[in-house]
């Protein structure tokens, strides 16, 4: 049976419509929910995640407060913005781009971001939310990916689940919430022996590595469900961590890149703004 193609532009603007929902309840309060999104230097790849992030909040009506730094921009400086921006009644949620040029410290500014402006879920008190199942902003990939099974009726539980990467932005937080809803999870990475063996156990296989179509059909069950975050540049576009012309016809259900999760994460980080904006004006 042809796998079903898990359409993630068509769910990001179902998010979107409640995302305007969400606009019209503050404007009918006078409240304009506002975004700061702080980027540290040229990378190309951030610039158009910034740029694209700023479409979308002009598109549904959310402020934006774009703040580009120099790459030679010291800690302190960055500090002192982070602080002015907690400070402003207009900014409710807070996003500094990463990655950070080398000599500043990624963590200092993770958390210097107020806990209640955090869009991105990264602040290790949302991380600790997450960890003891309380709500909370939550980060925008994983949490996205999430809406994207539910909206296919995916339900994780009693699942054996793959994540296949560690990182805080997208693995760890993944296996949580998958953790969260009663899926069996492994979290593999870099030193997991036999991959493919590992990750043919997986009834829902998440990947996100960033390796150019590394994940075969080797590596998936028939009947998997497979979730490809990975976002590659290379010369003939974007492209997933999961070789989708192998890997399709085995699965269950798959998402396509690009059209998958990058919509979701765009998609997910307004809807976060807007329940950010409403937690700070209650
Ligand atoms: P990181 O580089 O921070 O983490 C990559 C993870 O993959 C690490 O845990 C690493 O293991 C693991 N890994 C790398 N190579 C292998 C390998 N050969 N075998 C097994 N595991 C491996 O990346 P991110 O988590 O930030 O991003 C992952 C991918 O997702 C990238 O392509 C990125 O562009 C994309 N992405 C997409 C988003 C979207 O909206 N769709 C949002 C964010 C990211 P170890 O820890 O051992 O080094």
């Amino acid at each position: 049976m042809a796998p079903r193609i898990i359409d993630g532009k068509a769910v990001a603007a179902k998010v979107e419509l409640e995302t305007a929902e969400g606009v019209a309840r503050l404007a009918s309060r006078g409240v304009t929910p506002g975004l700061a999104v702080v980027l540290v230097g040229e990378d190309p790849g951030s610039q158009s995640y910034v740029t694209m992030k700023e479409r979308d909040c002009a598109r549904l009506g959310i402020r934006s407060f774009d703040h580009r730094l120099a790459a030679s921009t010291q800690q302190a400086e960055l500090d002192a913005l982070i602080d002015r921006l907690n400070a402003d009644p207009d900014v409710h949620g807070i996003l500094v781009q990463q990655p950070l040029p080398k000599h500043l410290d990624v963590e200092e500014a993770v958390a210097r971001v107020s806990p209640v402006k955090d869009v991105d879920g990264f602040h290790p008190e949302n991380l600790g939310r997450l960890m003891r199942g309380l709500p909370g902003p939550r980060a925008c990939t994983p949490w996205g990916v999430m809406r994207l099974l539910d909206e296919y009726g995916i339900d994780p539980c009693g699942k054996r689940a793959v994540v296949v990467g560690r990182s805080l932005l997208v693995g760890k937080p993944m296996g949580l919430m998958l953790l969260e809803r009663d899926a069996t999870v492994t979290t593999c990475h870099s030193r997991t022996p036999d991959l493919p063996a590992m990750c043919r156990e997986a009834d829902i296989l998440v990947v996100a590595i960033g390796r150019t179509k590394m994940v075969g059909a080797e590596y998936v069950r028939e009947g998997a469900v497979v979730v490809d975050v990975g976002i590659n540049r290379t010369d003939v576009g974007l492209v997933g961590d999961v070789d989708f012309d192998a890997v399709a016809p085995r699965c269950a259900a798959i998402t396509p890149v690009p059209g998958g999760v990058g919509p979701m994460t765009r998609a997910i980080l307004m809807s976060n703004t807007i329940a950010a904006a409403e937690v700070q004006t209650r």
